[in-house]
């Protein structure tokens, strides 16, 4: 449904943190390029007040919706009226919108996982390949998700804390996974064909990814969410091992699409001029360099 042009909607992206976030900026560009109304901020959020700050946004009926960043999406999925079939089978949204007066729950982290892997990888060559996910959070929950719907072979599920692991594992519950304990994460079981990093490490303020990517065979592709700093440690890495290798700034692009479509009505442009400002202002953050 578009809305109509002289009413200005709010959206907004909470999270803790939310200082590096860029999709204020992301979601501005699309809104300007489009030369329409409405506003996206970013919203510093914790935990304890999380069921509170959505009743008090989505209070104001201009509020169109949010988004859901670290460390809220398990939280998201039970403080909407509805969940989407996506989001409960994933286990977490990273979306909250209006719609007919209920707010809905969902889930674009899978397809912004997907669209850009899907772009150096053929939809068929996840078929029977293994893969090694770190992390235990909504993100690692969404790329689990996404796996194991590729018909993937095996998902190895490996996070530093051992008790969110098991949980983790536990509430994935599904037979394409297994647990890889942290004390073995440099050494899995097979060489995997798709390593991805959906832990918060090695984003800018928390420390690097500590693996060393040996055990990765020739065709291994190191997929690494973070996406600030462009080059993570871990991209870095892979780099210096010649293993190929992604970035998340395609995969925040491609989650935030129908985001914007869900709150003001139109699908972004199709110009590459919001990833264009997006990489400015990272390499300004980072002080010039790479
Ligand atoms: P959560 O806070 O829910 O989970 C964070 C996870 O990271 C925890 O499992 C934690 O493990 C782990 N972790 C934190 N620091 C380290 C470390 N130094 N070494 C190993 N593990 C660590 O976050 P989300 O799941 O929501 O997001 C995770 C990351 O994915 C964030 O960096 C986020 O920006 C990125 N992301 C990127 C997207 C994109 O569009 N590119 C989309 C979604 C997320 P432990 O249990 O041991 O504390």
């Amino acid at each position: 449904m578009k809305r109509s042009k002289k009413k200005i909607f709010k959206a907004a992206v909470l999270g803790d943190p939310i200082g590096h976030s860029l999709s204020p900026l992301l979601h501005q560009t699309w809104l300007q390029e489009l030369g329409l109304l409405g506003e996206y901020k970013a919203v510093l959020v914790k935990a304890e007040n999380f069921e509170i700050k959505i009743s008090q946004l989505f209070a104001d009926p201009d509020f169109v919706g949010a988004n859901i960043t670290l460390p809220h999406k398990q939280r998201a999925l039970h403080c909407a009226d509805q969940a989407s079939p996506l989001a409960k089978k994933v286990g977490a949204a990273n979306l909250l919108f209006r719609k007919n007066n209920t707010i809905i729950a969902e889930n674009t982290d899978v397809f912004g996982f997907l669209d850009p892997l899907y772009q150096i990888l053929d939809v068929q060559s996840l078929i029977g390949k293994t893969a090694l996910v770190f992390g235990g959070g909504g993100a690692a929950k969404a790329v689990v998700f996404a796996l194991c719907s590729s018909q993937i072979d095996h998902v190895f599920l490996c996070n530093r804390s051992q008790e969110k692991a098991e949980t983790f594992f536990a509430e994935v519950q599904n037979p394409q996974t297994k647990l890889l304990h942290w004390d073995n994460r440099n050494q899995p079981p097979t060489a995997p064909d798709i390593v991805i990093n959906a832990s918060s490490a090695g984003m800018t303020g928390f420390a690097p990814l500590d693996i060393n990517l040996a055990f990765c065979g020739p065709k291994t592709v190191v997929y690494d969410l973070v996406y600030q700093p462009i080059q993570t440690p871990l991209l870095q890495q892979a780099k210096e091992k010649n293993i190929a290798h992604l970035g998340g700034l395609d995969m925040l692009i491609a989650q935030a699409s129908p985001s914007f479509h869900a709150f003001f009505g139109v699908k972004p442009p199709q110009t590459n001029l919001a990833k264009s400002i997006l990489l400015v202002k990272i390499y300004a953050k980072q002080g010039g360099g790479q």
